[in-house]
């Protein structure tokens, strides 16, 4: 598909329509949408597979109960879109490690080790946009960034 004008705010909430079921009644949602963030070009299914891997990754850490977070800001260039949660944070032995593709530590069958190597793939090369990480045990902070007029492929 090509790209199209969308709304990043109805694409996390189409997101969290899709992921209703797997979210336990334990886990709190915090949305702060910063509202007044213009619309982008961009590839909208593939955002959609970015913010699913972000929030099952979010959900699967936290178990039964925590506080998931999405927020979003924007400036001149660009928008930020946070997804964060309470999870026991990534350790820094496996955090350089967590975009290759294939590496998981999950148990066989459980993780394929393909969610955030996709999701990189998608924001940097197909946006030119960032994908960051910020984690300390209780407070684990994915942060993708998209530019508003991406030169992309
Ligand atoms: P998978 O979910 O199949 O393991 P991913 O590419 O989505 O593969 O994630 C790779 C690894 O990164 C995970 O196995 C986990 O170790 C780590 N990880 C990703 N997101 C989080 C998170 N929110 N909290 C803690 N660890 C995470
Ligand atoms: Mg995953």
């Amino acid at each position: 598909a090509p790209q199209q004008t969308v709304d990043v705010h109805e694409l996390l909430d189409a997101t969290l329509v899709m992921l209703q079921a797997k979210i336990p009644p334990g886990v709190r949602l915090v949305k702060e949408y910063d509202r007044s963030a213009p619309p982008l070009l961009a590839y909208g299914a593939e955002l959609n597979q970015v913010w699913t891997n972000l929030i099952d990754n979010a959900l699967g850490a936290m178990g039964g109960s925590g506080t998931l977070t999405l927020r979003t800001w924007h400036d001149d260039n660009g928008l930020l879109i946070e997804v964060g949660d309470t999870g026991p944070g990534i350790p820094p032995e496996v955090r350089p490690r967590i975009f290759e593709p294939f590496f998981t530590t999950k148990p066989v069958g459980e993780g394929t080790g393909l969610g955030l190597d996709i999701s990189y793939r998608i924001i940097v090369n197909k946006h030119r946009g960032d994908i960051r990480v910020q984690s300390e045990p209780g407070d684990t902070r994915f942060l993708v960034y998209l530019p508003i007029n991406p030169e992309s492929e």
